[in-house]
């Protein structure tokens, strides 16, 4: 069979781009197939603009403390004009990075339209057809959109339109307390909406819950309302949105109602099914390498089943783009997985948390806890709100949890701990959270190894293995 193409890609997140870019710069045939925006949703709807929105609301919350070590601040003046522009500003500054004309430099084909799977090693988009002995999808997730009575009734926001509001809520009621929850929770109160959080379990459930709790404690000094329950039904009150929470008689007004509940594969209605590949609880099923149940058909990101973040899709991105090239099986490996709630205070982690290494390793544990009002660095700057857990086994880190002041910007050494591995090849290569000022080590060890692994005698492999699977496949 003569394939158009040796690798195809479905997708251009963080996950599709880094897969698509990784194949191409070894000089395979990749073509990158988008159905509609580049960049995906951490660019269009997800990190960026959430990051941006939070850096507006931290420079309200500092001057709303007027007087500080001596200096005096004006009030803040917020307009809601002005932070969704800056929002946009922001999206439109990394737009490049994720470009199509900048895929196409590193040699990959991108091509617009959504693509159909017709096959094992075919993929359909706009009427034209592609083949290839290698399929990555790529496809990402949307929010989930919880079972609601009178959902259909109201208006109601999800990251996909949250940032393109063109006033500011005056009450948003969040219907969940995770990661996305907290943030906008704490971004939108800093800004100037009243906010209810609604979440029936614990807030931020896979963090340590005694990190959480500095947390939780600092938004609701700030004027975030934690209610404990699920949003069962909604009405509209004129302009208003009436929430009742589980059976409840009192409901709960808001201007705005923002589902933040959890998230769902993309990973049906464009082939997958027809063609066998096997579905999980909550996207595609994958093994640790990232493959399908259909050989030769790969999947990462959040579109597979399992945990869903930018840097994860990245990792994975390159883990398979490298087993592609070389043709040798690259696992995933999520003993240093770090990622970061970037409240105020930050809630970071990496590894596994207390609850989870006790479960694994039982009396093994030990937990060594510094706070920061021992630390002189957070005391000339004046906040010293959190601390840092180690989580041991022995001397042997497993995890590490911190709460605090750019908390997220301290765990990269614990890679290193964690792994055993402190090489600049390690460096960079390591899982970094997204978005950090961290990942400028990881990209500056990465740009030492860059012109050995993209070199002449790499590329020669690669052509060799592609050349032999084309044959082969
Ligand atoms: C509000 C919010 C804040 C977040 N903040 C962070 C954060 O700070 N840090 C972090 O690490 N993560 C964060 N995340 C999570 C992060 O956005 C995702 O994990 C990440 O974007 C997933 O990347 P991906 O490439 O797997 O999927 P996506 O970025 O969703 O990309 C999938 C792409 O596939 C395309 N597609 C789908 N079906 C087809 C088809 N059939 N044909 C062609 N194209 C198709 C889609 O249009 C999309 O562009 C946040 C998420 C949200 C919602």
């Amino acid at each position: 069979m003569k394939f158009s193409h040796d690798v195809i890609v479905i997708g251009a997140g963080a996950a599709g781009l880094t897969a698509a870019g990784g194949v191409a710069l070894f000089g395979l045939k990749a073509v990158l197939v988008e159905a509609h925006k580049m960049g995906g949703e951490c660019l269009n709807t997800g990190c960026v603009p959430s990051k941006a929105l939070i850096s507006a609301a931290r420079r309200a919350a500092e001057a709303r403390t007027r007087t500080r070590h001596g200096v005096t601040l004006a009030a803040p003046q917020i307009e809601w004009s002005g932070v969704h522009e800056h929002i946009h500003r922001a999206i439109a500054d990394i737009e490049p990075h994720d470009s199509a004309e900048r895929f196409e430099e590193m040699g990959v084909e991108v091509l617009k339209g959504r693509a159909r799977v017709t096959g094992r090693q075919s993929v359909e988009v706009a009427g034209r057809v592609l083949t290839a002995p290698r399929i990555v999808v790529a496809t990402g997730s949307r929010p989930a959109i919880p079972p609601i009575e009178g959902l259909e009734d109201v208006p109601y926001l999800t990251n996909e339109n949250l940032f393109d509001l063109t006033e500011l809520p005056e009450h948003l009621l969040i219907a969940g307390g995770g990661a996305i929850g907290m943030e906008m929770a704490q971004g939108f109160r800093r800004l100037g909406s009243a906010v209810t959080v609604v979440e029936p379990g614990p807030l931020m459930s896979r963090d340590d819950p005694e990190s959480v709790s500095v947390v939780r404690s600092v938004m609701q000094d700030e004027g975030v309302v934690f209610v404990q329950g699920k949003v069962a039904r909604v009405d509209r009150h004129g302009r208003s949105i009436l929430a009742h929470i589980d059976e409840r008689t009192e409901a709960i007004e808001a201007s705005h109602l923002l589902l933040a509940v959890g998230r769902k594969a993309n990973a049906d209605g464009f082939g997958l099914e027809k063609i066998g590949v096997r579905m999980g609880d909550n996207g595609i099923a994958v093994d640790a390498r990232r493959r399908t149940s259909v050989k030769g058909i790969y999947a990462i990101g959040d579109c597979r089943d399992g945990p869903r973040l930018t840097h994860i899709s990245g990792y994975e991105g390159s883990n398979v783009a490298l087993e592609i090239v070389t043709g040798l099986p690259t696992k995933v490996d999520y003993t240093a997985l770090p990622w970061v709630t970037y409240t105020e205070p930050e809630v970071a982690q990496i590894g596994l948390t207390e609850n989870d290494a006790r479960e694994e390793h039982g009396d093994a544990v030990s937990v060594v806890k510094e706070r920061f009002d021992d630390n002189e660095r957070a005391i000339a700057d004046g906040d010293t709100r959190g601390h840092l857990k180690m989580v041991l086994k022995g001397k042997k880190v497993l995890g590490v949890s911190i709460v605090g002041k750019n908390a997220g910007e301290l765990l990269l050494p614990f890679t290193q701990s964690i792994t055993g591995k402190s090489s600049t090849f390690a460096l960079g290569s390591a899982i970094v959270s997204y978005p950090t000022r961290s990942e400028i080590s990881k990209a500056a060890a990465f740009s030492a190894w860059e012109p050995t692994v993209f070199g002449s005698l790499p590329k020669k492999y690669a052509a060799l293995v592609a050349k032999l699977r084309r044959t082969l496949a």
